[in-house]
């Protein structure tokens, strides 16, 4: 499949790794919004939220606990925002799910400037 984000989680386009297991990937962003600025992907090919099922959702707890864990360790404390885009409406680009994990910065609610 022709899917930027499964050749970035199988290493064939290069990107700057925050964290992998077996089920998940995690890169910092190419433009990022804010001073923190990491996408947490599932290995297996999703193609966003509207397209999480009973039999694919695990992933998507594990992402969650992913996502703890690193603002844990880079100390977020102060805050971070979590994403995700689904549909040209909301400025999906890339029809991979993936979490934006946002921070460094003080954020309004905008949804002009979420992700
Ligand atoms: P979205 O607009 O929610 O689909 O988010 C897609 C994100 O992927 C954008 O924030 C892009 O900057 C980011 N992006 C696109 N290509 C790459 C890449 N090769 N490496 C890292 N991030 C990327
Ligand atoms: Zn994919």
């Amino acid at each position: 499949m022709d899917c930027l984000f499964c050749k970035i989680a199988a290493g064939e386009i290069p990107s700057k790794k925050v964290y992998e297991d077996d089920q998940v990937y995690a890169f910092y962003d190419i433009n990022p919004i804010a001073p923190v600025h990491f996408l947490v992907i599932p290995k297996q090919h999703i193609s966003g939220a509207a397209a999480v099922t009973a039999e694919n959702s695990a992933v998507v707890a594990h992402i969650f606990e992913v996502i703890a864990k690193l603002a844990d360790e880079m100390k977020l404390t102060d805050g971070f925002r979590v994403i995700t885009n689904n549909g040209d409406d909301a400025g999906q680009s890339v029809k991979h799910l993936h979490f934006h994990v946002i921070a460094g910065r003080k954020f309004g609610w905008d949804g002009d400037n979420a992700g």
